[in-house]
Formats: structure tokens, C-alpha cells, sequence
């Protein structure tokens, strides 16, 4: 590997050498492309490109890093300026634990962004849980910052950390990326399957966006798409791409085979716990005296028909099985059993006793065998179509 020196970076800092290449994130649930990470690459005088890898960390090592992120950051903001871009793309850059401990460069990404009217929610920074924990109390505070206006946060190389679960809980992430390395061994074993279709729920049971990365194969795709992932990234998409190559990419969109049939499965599990919750509710809330105050509590599950997540999911991706007759069958089924809960709840805070609530339980449970087995019928339907679709990953590699 070629070997650079901080006086080499700082040299090619001063002649602006430093250049972003855009991988393109597909939407497993539309095929449609999503954003891009930005990843860094060093085009020298001499018309070499140096991979980050060579550079990223004597730049870490020698304090540089924050002028090169600051000046990655404002190329990235010129590279996406007036290109109208659709509602809803995501452009990640990579950032360490330097960057967002000082506060100068935090405001610098908010300038940024406020300067050339891009919106908050377009930017997403990418960082390490490694790099995150290493980070003081400062930074924390800056990232919340930044989180406050809406700039996106992903917790990068997800599952080769060490205590994902406390630096999930404290930061406010919106995406996890799976990372490279679980990807590619995920069909190995029965084990590391288990891992990633895990840590795909557990990011939808927290409101996250996953995103897997080093996606390279067909059979890797399916597995995500089954497995509920929303987004994708990897050579089988493309390789990261320089910025007129990747607009090119983006406007001829939507080559891949997209099939949310894994979300109906996430909507199938939302619903058994949302009935579980019901059903607990209600039988501790039973067990107390009629007139206790703990009865009035909250403590069930989302109310609304829109508002839990099975409703969530059919208002929302689940559209699109719109056309078939089980999502159609689908609704009916749904608010009787928001009716029924609703009921319930009412009945638990007059003070009723268990038995008098057993017929609005029972409704509830006929509601819910109704919506499982059409949701099941529309996941092996779903099913069908995804492996009798044939695949066309026509993407040339770079
Ligand atoms: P990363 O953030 O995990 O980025 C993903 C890396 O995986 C990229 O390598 C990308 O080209 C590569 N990759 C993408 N799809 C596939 C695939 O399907 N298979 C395989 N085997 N690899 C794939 P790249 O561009 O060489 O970047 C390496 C690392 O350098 C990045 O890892 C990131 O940690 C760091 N880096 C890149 N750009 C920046 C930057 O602007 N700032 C900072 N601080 N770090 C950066
Ligand atoms: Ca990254
Ligand atoms: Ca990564």
C-alpha cells in the first residue's frame, strides 16, 4: 500500500485533491435508489487514486481529519446543489470521533446545509460505534444538536462492536448499517441468518432505518428482502461511483426486483405483540381492585387504527399489495379489533372484572386469527412472485 505522510495530506488539502465517490443505497421495498454514501478518494497530480484506506488514518493520527471532513463535507454540499434532488434521498458522509467532539465542526455542518438550503434530513453522518465511544461528553452534545434539526445519524459497521445495545440506547441513531462482514457471511450458517434477520427486527422495533452493506450477491438480496430490510448497498447495486456516473445511475432507476414481502412479516410479529399487550393489559389490570387508580394507567398497546403498527405498515409500505384481495380483506378485520380494544380499555377503567371482559377478549382473538391468516396468505403469495420474478442485475460493474 502506498505510503503517505501528513505533509502529503496537508499538501493535497491545500490543492483541493480530495474527492467524494457516491455508492448508490437501493430501497428494497420500491427498487428505487435511495442515496449514497460518500466515500472519500484521493485523486494525486500524477493521476493516481488512493483509496481511504491509505490516507484516513495518518490523517486521524495527525489532526488533519477535521479539515478534511470539513472540506469533504463542502463537497459534498456543492456536489448536491441545484440537482434537484427527489423527496426523501439520503447522502451519508463518513465522520470519526474528532469531527463531532468539536463543536466547530458540528456548527460548520449546520452552516453548511442552512447556507445552500439543502434539508437537514438529506444529510446523514456515519460513524463507528468504536469511533462513538470514544468520544467525550462533547460530542454527545453535538450530535443531539445536530439530531435536533434533523441531519441523520447512522451507527456504521453495525454487529462487530461491543456494546451496540448501550450506544443504540444513549445516541440518537436513525439508521444502522449491517455490517460487510455479516453480510457476506449470513448463508453460511443457520447461525449467522439468525444474527442478521435479528438485527434487521430490532432496528425496526426502535423506529431505525437498517441499511445492509457489501451486498454482492442474488441470494444475498432475497435473504434481506425476506428478512424485512428496507435497504440495501453493495457491488451488487454498484460500486461507488464518481458524482456524474452516479447521476446517470439515479435517473435510470429501478433494475433490481423489489418486494417488501419481508415487511409483512415484520407486520405479522407487530400484531401478535400488539395483541399481546392487549391481552396483558388487560388480565393484570383485572387482578386489581375495581377502584384502583393504577387501573386508569396507560400501559396498552398503540390505539388507532393508522397508529399501531400493523396500521402503520398498511397505510404505508403495505400499499404495495394494494391490489390484492387479502390486503383489501385486511381492513375490516383490523378495526373490529381496535373497536374491540377499545372497548376493553374503557371496561378495565370502570373497574370490570376479568370474566365480564372474557366476549370482548374472545372478539379480539377471532379478529386477530383473521388478520394473521390473511397476512400469512399475502406473505406466500409475496413469496411466489419474488422467486418466480426473473432477477435482472444487468448493473456493469465499474
Ligand atoms: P465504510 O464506511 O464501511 O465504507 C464501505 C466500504 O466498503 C467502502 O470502501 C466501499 O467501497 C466498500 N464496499 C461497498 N460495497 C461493497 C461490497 O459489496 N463488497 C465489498 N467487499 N466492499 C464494498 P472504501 O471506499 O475503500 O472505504 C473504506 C473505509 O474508509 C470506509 O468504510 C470508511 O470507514 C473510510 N472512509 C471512506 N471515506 C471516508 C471519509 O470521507 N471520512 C472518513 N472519516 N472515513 C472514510
Ligand atoms: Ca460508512
Ligand atoms: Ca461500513
Amino acid at each position: 500500500m502506498v505510503r503517505v505522510t501528513t505533509s502529503d495530506i496537508a499538501q493535497g488539502l491545500r490543492n483541493r485533491e480530495f474527492i467524494l465517490h457516491y455508492q448508490p443505497k437501493a430501497s428494497l421495498v420500491t427498487d428505487r435508489i435511495v442515496g449514497a454514501e460518500a466515500l472519500a478518494r484521493w485523486q494525486r497530480p500524477d493521476g493516481t487514486m488512493l483509496p481511504p484506506a491509505t490516507f484516513i488514518e495518518v490523517a486521524e493520527h495527525s489532526g488533519l481529519i477535521k479539515e478534511l471532513t470539513m472540506q469533504l463535507l463542502s463537497t459534498l454540499v456543492h456536489d448536491l446543489v441545484g440537482k434537484h434532488l427527489e423527496e426523501g434521498l439520503h447522502f451519508s458522509l463518513n465522520v470519526t470521533a474528532r469531527d463531532l467532539e468539536d463543536a466547530l465542526v458540528t456548527r460548520a455542518i449546520l452552516d453548511a446545509v442552512l447556507q445552500y438550503g439543502l434539508s437537514p434530513t438529506t444529510l446523514e453522518l456515519e460513524i463507528t460505534e468504536t469511533q462513538a465511544l470514544q468520544g467525550g461528553a462533547s460530542m454527545l452534545w453535538n450530535v443531539q444538536e445536530l439530531a435536533d434539526v434533523g441531519v441523520g445519524l447512522a451507527m456504521d459497521d453495525y454487529g462487530i462492536g461491543y456494546s451496540s445495545m448501550d450506544t443504540l440506547s444513549q445516541w440518537p441513531f436513525t439508521t444502522i448499517k449491517l455490517d460487510k462482514g455479516i453480510i457476506g457471511r449470513m448463508l453460511d450458517s443457520a447461525k449467522n441468518a439468525t444474527i442478521v434477520r435479528s438485527s434487521i427486527r430490532l432496528g425496526h422495533e426502535l423506529g431505525l432505518t437498517v441499511v445492509a452493506e457489501g451486498v454482492e450477491t442474488p441470494e444475498q438480496h432475497d435473504f434481506l428482502v425476506e428478512a424485512g430490510c428496507k435497504v440495501a448497498q453493495g457491488y451488487l447495486i454498484s460500486r461507488p461511483l464518481p458524482l456524474d456516473q452516479f447521476d446517470l445511475f439515479r435517473r435510470d432507476n429501478g433494475k433490481r426486483r423489489g418486494m417488501p414481502i419481508g415487511l409483512v412479516h415484520m407486520a405479522i410479529v407487530d400484531h401478535i405483540q400488539w395483541r399481546r399487550q392487549m391481552v396483558s393489559y388487560v388480565i393484570q389490570r383485572a387482578a386489581l381492585p375495581a377502584d384502583s387508580p393504577l387501573r386508569q394507567m396507560d400501559g396498552y398497546p398503540a390505539m388507532g387504527v393508522t397508529k399501531c403498527a400493523l396500521g402503520a405498515w398498511y397505510v404505508g409500505d403495505g400499499r404495495y399489495f394494494a391490489d390484492t384481495p387479502m390486503y383489501q380483506a385486511i381492513d375490516a378485520p383490523h378495526r373490529a379489533l381496535h373497536e374491540a380494544g377499545a372497548r376493553l380499555i374503557e371496561r378495565v377503567r370502570a373497574g370490570a372484572a376479568l370474566a365480564d371482559m372474557m366476549p370482548l377478549l374472545y372478539e379480539c382473538k377471532q379478529a386477530s386469527a383473521t388478520l394473521i391468516r390473511l397476512l400469512e396468505d399475502l406473505e406466500d403469495e409475496g413469496l411466489a412472485a419474488l422467486y418466480a420474478a426473473p432477477p435482472d442485475y444487468s448493473t456493469p460493474p465499474a
